[in-house]
């Protein structure tokens, strides 16, 4: 169904059911999701961490080198937030990719404006979970978000160099480790400012080596987008 129709039919809000206009959430529940936690200080604007109060580096970010300049995150991947992830990648909820991009449009537009012209490049998804998943979360999240800021999504950007164990099993050092050199840029990225777009950042391992191919290709920067980062 078109966005425009989409938005003048009603829908439910995935996480209350109350009616609403439209791919979205109803505005109490999107106020819950986006919401810090009471007295929380400011995310890392790195890597999208909140640091402990009174920090003044990211410990994170100190002991990880990061390719990437900047992350927006809309929200942290906790409950009750965490169900739009799983409504997506675990029950293929499709209707829920531009729900997230909305979520997400709103915190970049909350955050610093994007450099003009930024491309949107997904991670691109394991062979394993394409087969399984039939879509790549991230790439339909992109969609979205292009369509929600007027932004081009170049098509296979990245690809996989290599498959991995999915990264969710893995402990921190394996995934560091098992990600880097995990990505090759395939497009024309060169003094271009991109942006990489995902689901969930836990480590940033995944977006760091998508960061690195993309810089050795001669991206101006690179930015993060995610829906959820792992607290
Ligand atoms: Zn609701
Ligand atoms: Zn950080």
């Amino acid at each position: 169904m078109g966005r425009r129709l989409l938005s003048r039919v009603g829908c439910d809000c995935p996480l209350c059911g109350a009616r609403v206009a439209g791919a979205r959430l109803c505005p109490g529940c999107q106020a819950d999701v986006t919401a810090a936690p009471t007295g929380a200080p400011p995310r890392c604007p790195r890597c999208g961490l909140r640091p402990p109060a009174g920090a003044s580096h990211c410990a994170a970010c100190l002991g990880e080198p990061r390719a990437f300049s900047r992350t927006v995150a809309a929200f942290d991947y906790e409950p009750p937030a965490d169900a739009l992830i799983l409504m997506l990648k675990t029950q293929l909820r499709l209707s829920m990719a531009p729900v997230l991009a909305r979520l997400m449009a709103a915190a970049v537009r909350a955050d610093a404006p994007l450099p003009a012209g930024i491309l949107l490049v997904p991670v691109p998804a394991s062979r394993a979970s394409l087969r399984q998943r039939g879509m790549n979360p991230a790439a339909e999240i992109a969609r979205g978000l292009a369509a929600e800021l007027a932004l081009p999504v170049p098509s296979h950007a990245l690809a996989r160099r290599r498959e991995t164990p999915r990264q969710a099993t893995l402990g921190r050092g394996a995934r560091q480790r098992g990600a880097a050199g995990l990505f090759l840029c395939t497009g024309r990225v060169r003094g271009r400012h991109v942006a990489v777009v995902d689901d969930v950042m836990t480590t940033g391992s995944t977006v760091n080596a998508a960061a690195h191919a993309l810089l050795k290709a001669g991206a101006s920067s690179v930015t993060v987008l995610v829906a959820a980062r792992t607290p």
